[in-house]
């Protein structure tokens, strides 16, 4: 992985450039001024350098020219940030050996143009070239890193949806989804950016941040006497693939005051059948850390039957599209009583998803379904808001 040195004194330009280099698989390390800028390149040895021309103190011009007098910083690669197009900066640039310069603003295509350009003439780890993902447009480098700044200024937040006991009516878990509150577009669903944090290795981040808010959350709850309820968080599949997967949960939750079996992720059946040798021996370590493991989304995979009784699976959560309609649709109806009859023969839990009409309720409870989650209960809500219905519904 090639390395790059990013000296600008302008933060938000220099954000900006960390996030996108980051993105497109650079190593990054940057500094605010011409003197760190130095001190980083002598250190670091980068094998490439972007550097700001007009900096105060030392300007760009300057760092170029007190590294070329180290002999062993001389063959870095030079690329200057200019916001000027003037002829005699570019002159004088290449006058002390700068290999090219970048005209701000520039295209994150443009950017990466240039780097891999003057890496691949370094013949420096070029590596270079198969860092563009293929078909990734300049547009969606520009959205993963918007997202990626979501990130680290926690623009996202967590809904949690109220799931209910059939038997008892009472609210005995939450299932955390993730929001992305954008500070122009306002409130973004899952659907929307779920799929690009997958496709940019963002979900790793996202994931852990969504489980450590989910269980610092439920963690005050249980402090303020709602101390039976579990919280449901989301897994994606590029999460369970890591190797070290169970070791990150584990840390996640260690410094959090929570039993770990009031935590409970879900994983869809395509997940885990990606790879179900790997995936049997990962949940079993979370078994054994006490975690509870759900099937999310069943019966919209390819599972068979036969592989939920070699899992060590707790809920069996049944997917919306079955949920519909199932007190008039007759398949529907089927299919359901079927699957909750066939979880509780492997003494799996099951619950229901989108459960949005009275009569799908009662269908449901009737066939002896645990536990239901909808529209017709609650809509995922904001965190003060859940604890408004949860003080409403128990006077705490
Ligand atoms: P899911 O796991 O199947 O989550 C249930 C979705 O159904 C949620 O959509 C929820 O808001 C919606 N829903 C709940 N009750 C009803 C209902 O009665 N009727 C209808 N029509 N819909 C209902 P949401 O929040 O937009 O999430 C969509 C998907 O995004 C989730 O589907 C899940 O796969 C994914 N997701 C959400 N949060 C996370 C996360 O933190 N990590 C990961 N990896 N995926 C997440
Ligand atoms: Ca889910
Ligand atoms: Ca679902």
């Amino acid at each position: 992985m090639a390395r790059i040195l990013v000296i600008e004194d302008e933060s938000s330009i220099r954000d900006m450039l960390v996030d996108l280099l980051t993105l497109m698989n650079f190593q990054v390390i940057d500094a605010a001024d011409g003197r760190s800028g130095i001190q980083l390149a002598r250190e670091f040895q980068p094998d490439l350098i972007l550097c700001d021309i007009a900096m105060p103190d030392l300007d760009g011009f300057d760092v170029l020219h007190r590294l070329h007098q180290e002999i062993d910083t001389a063959a870095i690669p030079f690329i200057f940030l200019t916001a000027r197009v003037e002829k005699s900066d570019i002159r004088q640039a290449r006058l002390l050996g700068a290999d090219d310069y970048l005209t701000k603003p520039f295209s994150p295509d443009e950017l990466l143009e240039a780097i891999t350009t003057r890496l691949e003439r370094y013949s420096t780890i070029t590596q270079a070239s198969m860092n563009r993902p293929l078909g990734k447009s300049p547009t969606q480098i520009a959205q993963e890193a918007e997202l990626q700044r979501a990130i680290a200024q926690s623009e996202l937040v967590l809904y949690y949806q109220p799931q209910f006991s059939l038997q008892t009516e009472q609210i005995v878990g939450a299932e955390a989804l993730v929001r992305w509150q954008h500070p122009q577009r306002g409130i973004i669903g899952p659907a929307e950016f779920i799929g690009l944090a997958e496709q940019s290795g963002l979900i790793e981040p996202l994931g852990e941040w969504v489980l450590r808010t989910a269980c610092q959350q439920l963690s005050l709850w249980h402090q303020m006497g709602f101390n039976r309820m579990k919280v449901a968080v989301n897994v994606s599949s590029l999460q369970l693939n890591r190797t070290n997967f169970c070791q990150e949960i584990a840390d996640i939750l260690a410094p959090i005051k929570l039993g770990h079996h009031f935590v409970e992720l879900e994983l869809t059946e395509t997940a885990i059948l990606k790879n179900v040798n790997a995936s049997a021996e990962k949940l079993q370590t979370l078994k054994d850390l006490g975690i509870q493991i759900a099937v999310d989304d069943f019966g919209t995979g390819y599972a068979s039957l036969e592989y939920l009784q070699h899992l060590p699976f707790d809920t069996l959560k049944i997917d919306r599209c079955f949920v519909q309609f199932l007190d008039q649709n007759k398949k529907n109806g089927a299919i359901v009583s079927a699957l909750v009859q066939m979880a509780h023969n492997l003494n799996l839990d099951v619950i229901s998803e989108g459960v949005e009409t009275e009569g799908e309720r009662n269908f449901l409870k009737h066939q002896g379904c645990d536990i239901a989650q909808g529209y017709f209960y609650s809509a995922p809500l904001p965190s003060f808001e859940f604890e408004k219905l949860l003080t409403q519904k128990y006077g705490l």
